[in-house]
């Protein structure tokens, strides 16, 4: 039996958020136009995480980082290979568990091959995009590798890729969105947590200063669509919608989570984590 205020505890998840990269840079490499907000430049760390989300019953990968590779070529510091930081959070990845793209950059997709037989829900407008000539204009297609998504088209050829138009549940309350800016297709996922509802906005927002400032990103595909992502975040958070706003790349994104475990310190922490 179950009491009332236990009801639908089936359906709540952890998130964790797992720290496995970053870079040391300058705020005129990370925000769009820096120059015209007449600010000086100035020091800027990236941090690079990807997600896990798990109920009793589900377990929803969101992302799944940079491969060494891509990373190394782009002077980008792995902290932890996201390989070993799924088995030390515990996670199977030869199982079936969906896997969400919310966009096909190389700090995103770059591990797609450690799931073999996992579905990996995706926009349909992200999807095709990718699969277009202007894929391969230097300003657009900086921040993706060929054969990464040489590997996603691959994987719908397969018939494993479940394509979505606007929103989709990816498992129970776990809803996926598209809202483009950043990429064609960029997506976010919200998560009923037993800390209130989590938006996991992946890179619609990069940075909380994005978000607080309304400064788009650097690396754009439509600029009103990021803008209009930016307010979508702002207006969710503010009606109570979304109680916590979780970023792709804010260098404090872990400060005041519980680490997963003492020993992935400062690599992996959890917002509303299950009861063993
Ligand atoms: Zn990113």
């Amino acid at each position: 039996m179950t009491a009332a205020g236990e009801t639908g505890a089936e359906d709540r998840y952890e998130v964790v958020v797992v720290k496995y990269g970053t870079r040391a840079t300058r705020r005129s490499d990370v925000f769009l136009n820096h120059h015209l907000y007449g600010e000086p430049d100035g020091p800027f760390t990236v941090d690079y995480h990807l997600w896990v989300v798990r109920s009793r019953t589900h377990t929803v990968l969101v992302d799944t980082g940079f491969a060494r590779g891509p990373a190394d070529a782009r002077g980008r510091t792995l902290l932890i290979d996201p390989a070993e930081a799924y088995r030390r959070v515990g996670v199977d990845t030869a199982r079936p568990h969906p896997v969400v793209v919310t966009h096909a950059h190389y700090d995103h997709i770059g591990n797609l091959g450690l799931f073999p037989t996992s579905p990996v829900v995706v926009s349909a407008t992200e999807l095709d995009f990718w699969a277009t000539p202007l894929a391969g204009k230097p300003l657009i297609g900086h921040f993706t590798e060929r054969d990464e998504l040489e590997t996603l088209a691959r994987i719908a050829r397969d018939g494993r890729a479940r394509p979505f138009f606007g929103s989709c549940e990816v498992a129970p309350g776990v809803v996926v969105t598209e809202v483009g800016g950043h990429t064609p297709g960029q997506s976010m996922v919200t998560v009923p947590t037993s800390e209130g509802v989590v938006l996991l906005t992946s890179d619609a927002v990069h940075f909380r200063e994005e978000l607080v400032r309304d400064m788009p990103f650097v690396s754009v595909t439509d600029l009103p669509a990021m803008y209009r992502g930016l307010q979508t975040v702002r207006d969710l958070r503010a009606s109570g919608a979304v109680d916590r706003v979780v970023t792709g790349h804010d260098a404090a994104e872990l400060e005041g989570l519980e680490p997963w475990s003492p020993d992935l310190e400062g690599i992996a922490g959890v917002i509303g984590r299950l009861p063993s």
